[in-house]
């Protein structure tokens, strides 16, 4: 019987080079050999990815390129003293593992929240170094550092406030000069119009003490500002519109009524009847769920108050009391 077994295609393969024996061992040997001897050879222009190059580390260091990222930084400028961050919470918002922390100044005077950052946490630890922050910060106010030394036995060092986040423009204009070329005269309009909105001492670096104390004496030896006439309430108010004094009374009056409120009051139980988002009903000893704002603002104040057990740690000892005098007394005994 025969047996179909279709078109068969018979492909002719060419002799196979003839190699001497052990000749393959001699070509390995020869690669070995080419990458050993090049180890020595120096290579000082560190710009070059390829060949093998080796570092007398620290002695020696490599230059970085410029749009090397490491740790954020924040930047201020060194002629006002003033920080460009306005506290417009966009890096906080698109930070991935969350470890950005601020809370925006407020002008004392009227409570009115101002364009400038009044706490500013990193958690460094937590940082991977993606650089989305400084990449979606409108105001150039947040820049990645080449710093790289970061390594430390104190864990909780690595939380990092705005004292030592900040940086002055002509630091990262070193490290990145072509980067800081390319957006400093719109970073440093934008921080002239911010400047004018901040009244006082509000939005400068907390570490310029002199600056800011200068910036104080001149404050105190200007005349003040004569107050607006206050418009009387109610007539003079557009209708259907709250007039400042309106306003100002509902927002005190929403205050109060969260001041008074307790942080750890239990959740209000479930209306009757109430249905889940599954349809079934809803059990009123089910906790609510965590509001992402709540969990960021307690994450702060954990923040807030483990800095400062750690600035209590680290003050210096009290010096011991001098012995009292003994109380006299004129006072007879019995
Ligand atoms: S570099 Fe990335 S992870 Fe680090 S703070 Fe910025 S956004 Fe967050
Ligand atoms: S660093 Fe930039 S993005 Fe972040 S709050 Fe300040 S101004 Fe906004």
């Amino acid at each position: 019987m025969a047996i179909e077994r279709g078109n068969v295609i018979i492909v002719e393969r060419g002799r196979r080079k003839e190699r001497l024996p052990g000749s393959g061992l001699l070509e390995g040997m020869a690669v070995v050999w080419r990458h050993w001897q090049g180890s020595f050879r120096k290579n000082r222009s560190f710009s070059q990815i390829h060949g093998t190059f080796t570092l007398e580390y620290p002695e020696e260091r490599p230059k970085l390129p410029e749009a090397y990222r490491n740790m954020p930084i924040l930047l201020y400028d060194e002629e006002t003293g003033h920080e460009l961050c306005t506290s417009c919470f966009q890096c906080q918002r698109i930070c991935p593992p969350q470890v950005i922390h601020m809370t925006q100044a407020k002008d004392p005077a009227t409570g009115k929240p101002v364009p400038a950052v009044a706490e500013f946490v990193i958690e460094y630890d937590a940082c991977m170094s993606c650089g989305f922050c400084a990449e979606v910060c409108p105001f150039d106010a947040i820049k990645m550092d080449h710093e790289f030394e970061l390594s430390t036995a104190d864990h909780g060092s690595l939380t990092v406030a705005k004292e030592q986040l900040n940086r002055p423009i002509g630091y990262y204009e070193r490290i990145a000069p072509t980067m800081w070329a390319e957006v400093r005269e719109q970073a440093l309009k934008k921080l002239q119009g911010n400047i004018k909105r901040r009244p006082g001492v509000l939005g400068m670096a907390p570490n310029l003490a002199e600056k800011i104390a200068a910036r104080l004496r001149e404050l105190a030896t200007t005349a003040p500002v004569e107050a607006a006439p206050t418009t009387p309430p109610g007539p003079s108010a557009p209708a259907g519109r709250l007039s400042p004094e309106e306003k100002a009374a509902r927002l005190a009056a929403i205050r109060a009524r969260n001041d008074a409120a307790p942080a750890d009051a239990p959740p209000p139980p479930a209306p009757a009847g109430a249905r889940d988002g599954h349809g079934e009903p809803a059990p009123s000893d089910v906790p609510p769920a965590v509001n992402p704002a709540d969990a960021k603002a307690a994450r702060l104040a954990a923040i807030r108050a483990r800095n400062a057990a750690r600035a209590q740690e680290q003050a210096p000892p009290e010096p011991p009391a001098p012995p009292a005098s003994r109380a006299r007394t004129d006072e007879p005994e019995g």
